[in-house]
């Protein structure tokens, strides 16, 4: 990479060392950030780079940082909040989550790839050991990733007083160097019988000072851009200065002397982690800028005109997923311009679990993911389709699993204890987490598609466990927010029978569930909620009181319907033979039931002219009577029934017609009849 200047004859040759400036993880966060802002307003937790320019650029462009403060705060309209490179622990992005910050995590895959490493030594059952810098933000969140269990050291004499368990899994900060790294590693090997050895360690910086070092000795000025206060700048500075050549570290292009420049044929540029790649194309804009010469010629391996420019350079890691374009697929392999050197293969077998023709897979010009493998003796690397496929899904579940995504997947079978989807993977959803409500049949499930969100995920075992609860759920929580600010006492709303209890059902009015209690289905007695209604039925309902704070709501159905007492009076007054159906005896006296919603007593005394002393001798539940009102009290709702004077009436009807026959016959009246009785009495 590098550009060219010529004046008479005379060339000036800029080269741009390579990996120079920001590393993958670190463009990768900057410019999910950037993409992030065209949806909303985003805030990084802790700086996103320690560069003051590039700092203040993402500034003006609305991208502000924020630490403890942010981790203290609600978000009530769901603003973005971007995790750094370094990356953070899970209770961190699960509180974010909780006070409602919308997160967006460009954890550097690398770093993330450690991440998991620890959490699954940890789950293995291995004492995790972290080698790097306990204060450092990385380290921390790799660490709270075994639940803060475990040990950091700065090198391996930090272990020489503590007892460790006989097996360990060791694992180093992404930046360590590699020496340090075996010195831990051959120190653990050498006293216990397990060490699982965990490679963490990204290249990145190694690369560049390998690059720097080996472009310093082709130059006649090497610029190192960077912060003075950068160690890895400073570092590059060292390494030039170290090989005699002529070297300035410069943090902006304010900084640069002209003078420098004098009498120069190449110079050579080389930048710190945290230097932009912007950064670095106005330096080159200043030497030729600054350069008397006539300019004949540019000539670049990295466009610094483009945005995609430095940190397109390729290394390649095992176990890096990493996208390609299919070149040429021969009988045996498929070439993938990977965008290093050469192109990476993919040998037959690892292109599908079973021998396949690679033609039925992939096609020239299709871009691909692919998971490297290794490196063969020619120096091609060697890559794996298949794995990056299962890969690239576990990724994704992850990925779905930490941001709440919801994901559509189909049901293939009805299992014990819940249900079976085919999320590219085994993916179960007890049946505790199908529905909001109980399911009494799942197989009304089979073959539906269903929205989910990732409770647990087993990348060894390649398994998932998914709730489509917790999607319903939040729904439900969104609605009801809506609908309970619309909700008021008296209004009238069409609802749904949702479960039926013993005591009432429970009815959906628009997102929200209210309880439509026994006693409000009716009028009249109810022993059975399902005699009025049953689940799935669309009814309409009265809302008779809503508490806020216990969230609850009453609902009522015979309150739409009007209350029979209103009328009693006129209907039922007293002397009125009624018809009505005994719907319970107490042992004082029977009720019966003259319309829906009027139940009339019938006391124990007035059921007949002889003496009762069971109500049963007389009245059986579900016999139909004719009674006379005694008494009616809409107000107190008591209407007084007697069965004694209906006979008493019917005596007293026949005896006054006996009566007037007698008259009749002598003359008597039955006033004088009456007084004959009072006087004998
Ligand atoms: S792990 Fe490597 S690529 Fe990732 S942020 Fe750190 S230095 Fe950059």
């Amino acid at each position: 990479m590098f550009s060219t200047c010529v004046n008479g004859g005379v060339f000036l040759k800029v080269i741009i060392a390579e990996y120079a400036g920001f590393c993958s993880g670190v463009k990768r966060a900057v410019q999910l950030a950037e993409d992030s802002l065209e949806k909303q307003p985003i805030r990084s937790l802790g700086p996103l780079i320690h560069n003051s320019q590039e700092i203040a650029r993402l500034q003006r462009l609305g991208i502000h940082s924020g630490d403890e403060e942010i981790l203290s705060q609600t978000s009530e309209k769901g603003e973005a909040v971007l995790i750094r490179s370094h990356g953070v622990g899970p209770q961190i992005i699960a509180e974010l989550k909780d006070r409602g910050w919308h997160v967006i995590d460009a954890t550097c895959p690398y770093v993330k790839k450690a991440q998991k490493l620890a959490q699954e030594a940890l789950k293995e059952g291995y004492q995790v050991i972290i080698l790097g810098n306990k204060e450092h933000a990385e380290v921390k969140g790799l660490r709270a990733w075994t639940k803060d269990t475990a040990i950091v050291v700065a090198s391996w004499e930090d272990l020489k007083d503590i007892n460790l368990p006989p097996k360990v899994a060791v694992l180093a900060q992404t930046t360590e160097k590699e020496a340090k790294f075996n010195e831990l590693v051959s120190y653990l090997q050498g006293i216990l019988d397990e060490v699982k050895v965990l490679k963490t360690i990204c290249t990145a910086t190694q690369q560049r000072q390998k690059a720097a070092q080996e472009l310093a000795t082709k130059v006649d000025l090497m610029l190192i851009i960077g912060g003075r206060h950068s160690s890895n700048t400073n570092k590059l500075w060292q390494i030039c200065k170290s090989l005699n050549v002529n070297s300035h570290l410069i943090e902006e292009v304010g900084e640069m002397n002209p003078e420098w420049l004098k009498n120069k044929e190449i110079i050579g540029i080389t930048a710190g982690a945290s230097t932009p790649a912007w950064i670095i194309k106005e330096v080159v804009m200043i030497i030729e800028e600054n350069n008397e010469k006539e300019v004949g010629i540019i000539e670049e391996q990295i466009d610094v005109n483009s945005n995609d420019d430095l940190l397109e350079l390729k290394s390649f890691n095992p176990g890096d997923v990493i996208k390609g374009k299919v070149v040429k697929i021969n009988a045996e392999e498929v070439l993938v311009d990977i965008g290093g050197k050469s192109e990476g293969i993919i040998p037959l077998e690892e292109l599908a679990y079973k021998r396949v023709d690679p033609k039925e897979i992939v096609s020239e010009g299709q871009e691909i993911s692919v998971e490297v493998l290794n490196e063969d003796k020619d120096g091609n690397i060697v890559l794996s389709y298949k794995k990056a496929q299962i890969e690239e899904l576990l990724d994704k579940l992850e990925q779905a699993k930490e941001s709440g995504e919801i994901i559509t997947a189909p049901v293939i079978e009805i299992v014990k204890g819940g249900i079976l989807v085919d999320v590219g993977i085994r993916g179960f959803v007890p049946a505790s987490q199908v529905d909001r409500n109980f399911v009494a049949d799942l197989n009304q499930y089979l073959n539906q598609e269903l929205r989910m969100k990732v409770l647990e995920l087993d990348r060894s075992g390649r398994k998932a466990v998914l709730s489509q609860r917790a999607v319903l759920e939040e729904e439900y929580q969104k609605i009801k927010g809506e609908v309970w600010e619309q909700l008021k006492e008296g209004q009238v709303r069409q609802g749904k029978v949702m479960r039926i209890a013993t005591f009432g059902a429970f009815v959906d009015i628009g997102g929200i569930d209210g309880l439509l209690h026994v006693s409000e289905m009716a009028w009249g007695h109810i022993s059975n909620p399902a005699e009025v209604v049953a689940e799935g039925d669309e009814i309409e309902v009265i809302i008779l009181k809503i508490d806020p704070i216990k969230q609850k709501i009453s609902l009522s159905l015979k309150g739409l319907i009007k209350n029979p007492w209103e009328n009693a009076i006129e209907k039922y007054p007293i002397g009125k033979i009624v018809t009505g159906r005994v719907v319970r005896v107490a042992p004082f006296g029977a009720f019966i039931e003259v319309e829906p919603g009027i139940d009339g007593l019938a006391h124990i005394s007035q059921l007949s002219q002889n003496r009762v002393s069971n109500v049963e001798e007389v009245l059986s539940v579900g016999q139909t009577v004719e009674a006379k009102v005694i008494e009616n009290d809409p107000v107190k709702k008591r209407l007084s029934l007697s069965l004694k004077e209906i006979a008493t009436d019917i005596e007293k009807v026949e005896y006054e017609n006996y009566l007037g026959k007698r008259e009749e016959s002598s003359g008597v009246t039955i006033g004088e009849i009456l007084k004959e009785i009072g006087q004998k009495l």
